[in-house]
């Protein structure tokens, strides 16, 4: 069986994101899409957030799964004996690093592919903090996250602007 992971913030969740699931989930066998515990960062979300929305926007692909995960991401796919890590290309601006991190983990476990899959058109500028910034100042959103993540956005900004 082929299993990839799908690794990143997903601070939400976009259609961006969505499209690159959806995708990888038509060549491998199992998708699991794994939200990276990062303690340096500051999120909006919860990780418990960020994995239910992306378990509900998944829904509809029964060979993806959604999992959180702390650590090496080649120690993530080797506890989940997953032979690839599919990631999304937006710009020439995300290719620097994203080629440092697949030499990294090839040189530490060389019988890791990571594969790359080229943004559709219509969501090469989209990044979950471009998302925040105009979802902090009650702008549209709906072109950009699905439905339940433009909702949990409006939700979670309501609370904040309660409390400041
Ligand atoms: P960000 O916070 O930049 O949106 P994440 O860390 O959540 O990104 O990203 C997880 C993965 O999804 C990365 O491989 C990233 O390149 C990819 N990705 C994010 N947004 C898009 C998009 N609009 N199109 C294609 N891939 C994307």
């Amino acid at each position: 069986m082929r299993i990839a992971v799908c690794p990143g913030s997903f601070d939400p969740v976009t259609k961006g994101h969505l499209d690159i699931i959806q995708r990888g989930a038509k060549i491998f066998d199992k998708v699991i899409v794994a939200v990276l515990i990062n303690r340096n960062k500051s999120p909006l979300f919860t990780i418990e957030e960020r994995v239910e929305l992306l378990r509900e926007v998944t829904s509809h692909l029964p060979n993806v799964e959604v999992d959180s995960f702390q650590g090496l991401l080649i120690d993530y796919l080797k506890e989940k004996k997953a032979q690839a890590i599919i990631k999304g290309l937006r710009a020439v601006s995300d290719f620097e690093y994203e080629m440092q991190m697949a030499s990294i983990n090839r040189l530490l476990e060389e019988d890791i592919e990571t594969f790359f899959m080229m943004t559709n058109n219509q969501y090469s500028f989209l990044s979950s903090s471009i998302v925040k910034e105009v979802a902090k100042y009650e702008a549209d959103v709906s072109s950009l996250v699905p439905p339940l993540v433009e909702k949990a956005l409006k939700k979670k900004y309501a609370e904040i602007n309660l409390t400041t």
